[in-house]
């Protein structure tokens, strides 16, 4: 195999960026009367989903989006997380709602998110989103297969005709990640727990994005020296770092680019839960004042 050198594909620039955007139309908005909202409803007491949820707060914070966290405890029932969504989504002054996972043992996000409006879907869970997102009508896709493609875009990296492997095919990244592959006339495979030989359906592959859960997962053996390859997994390490599905040091130097974990599509994935709820909010602006 060619060694090659690797581009970074940091995340860090485009969420930035998006930010940016999302903090400028967020003034616009609080100045004409709408200031953007966001409610995260949470039903769990898990560290890391924790972490992630003070992470969106603050994000939103300096972004101008007023983000409320409803946490309802980790032994709420199924029924309670439905009827707080359907308040959310009733509340005119609210313009995203997000349903954050890990949730307790007899509630499913897949079960529950059909109370989550879908023009305040800012995650794309309901599965109306994700239907329509099939069809190829506007939806907003959930907000990590999002990033995956913006990533793409801000890199450069061309998807028409190009081989796509995406290795994970959940609701919330694996699955809407290759319908957006599809959309932009990828090639796109889809791998999963029972695929046989990941290494013969992830080499081929231009770009490889790989959303499992499982350090170490992606070695030298699954990559093309052309590939790019975006690694949308975190894993916590017993140091208390963070590192994603790809072996870095097996892959480095040997694929044409790699996003790094953490910095890579994270940060691009919270930026882009904000301008979500912006655009959520503009439209409701506009349908309030036509
Ligand atoms: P998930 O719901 O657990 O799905 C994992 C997927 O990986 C499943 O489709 C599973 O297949 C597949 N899989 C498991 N072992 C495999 C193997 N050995 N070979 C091939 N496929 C395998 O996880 P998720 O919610 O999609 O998240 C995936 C990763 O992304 C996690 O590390 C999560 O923390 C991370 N994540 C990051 C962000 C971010 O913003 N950076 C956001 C969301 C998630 P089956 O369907 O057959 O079980």
């Amino acid at each position: 195999m060619t060694s090659t050198l690797t581009a970074v594909l940091d995340g860090t620039e485009l969420a930035r960026e998006i930010r940016t955007y999302a903090a400028a139309a967020a003034a616009e908005l609080t100045a004409s009367g709408t200031p953007p909202r966001l409610a995260v409803v949470v039903a769990t007491d898990d560290e890391s989903s924790a972490w992630y949820v003070r992470s969106i707060a603050g994000a939103a914070a300096r972004t101008g989006i007023r983000c409320e966290i409803v946490d309802l405890g980790p032994d709420v029932g199924p029924e309670r997380i439905r009827a707080a969504l359907r308040t959310l989504s009733a509340d005119a002054a609210v313009h995203g709602i997000v349903l954050q996972t890990p949730l307790p043992p007899d509630a499913s996000s897949e079960d529950l998110a059909d109370a989550i409006d879908p023009d305040k879907d800012v995650d794309g869970a309901n599965p109306l989103s994700l239907g329509r997102l099939a069809a190829g009508l506007p939806a907003f896709a959930p907000a990590t297969a999002a990033a995956v493609l913006a990533l793409l875009d801000h890199h450069g990296i061309p998807l028409s005709g190009r081989k796509a492997t995406v290795v994970g095919r959940s609701t919330v990244v694996g699955k809407p990640a290759a319908q957006l592959l599809l959309q932009r006339d990828a090639t796109v495979t889809i791998c999963h727990r029972h695929t046989k030989d990941l290494a013969e359906l992830t080499r081929p592959a231009e770009v490889l994005v790989v959303a499992v859960g499982r350090a170490g997962l992606i070695t030298a053996e699954h990559v093309a020296p052309d590939a790019v390859v975006i690694d949308v997994g975190t894993n916590p390490t017993p140091d208390g770092a963070l590192v994603g599905d790809v072996d870095e040091a097996s892959v480095a130097g040997r694929v044409a680019g790699l996003t790094p974990v953490p910095g890579g599509v994270g940060p691009v994935t919270t930026a882009l839960l904000l301008e979500h709820t912006v655009r959520s909010a503009a439209r409701t602006r506009a349908e309030e004042n036509p």
